[in-house]
């Protein structure tokens, strides 16, 4: 069975606790990424986490 059938998977994130789907398209972009891995947070909390630090980053370019 090469031809591997993939499906949207529901994952709970553990940042926030709410169900996220990891879609095929992901799942396809995750493999094309060489990531084995799921992800853990959902794509809001990752956003999140991304935003709060290249904020941090740029406040503490500005107070210089
Ligand atoms: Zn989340």
């Amino acid at each position: 069975m090469d031809n591997e059938v993939l499906k949207d998977i529901e994952i709970v994130c553990k940042e926030c606790g709410k169900t996220f789907i990891h879609s095929v398209k992901d799942q396809k972009f995750y493999k094309q990424m060489g990531y084995e891995n799921t992800p853990k947070s959902c794509i809001d909390c990752r956003r999140a986490k991304k935003a709060a630090r290249a904020s941090e980053f740029d406040s503490k370019k500005d107070f210089n």
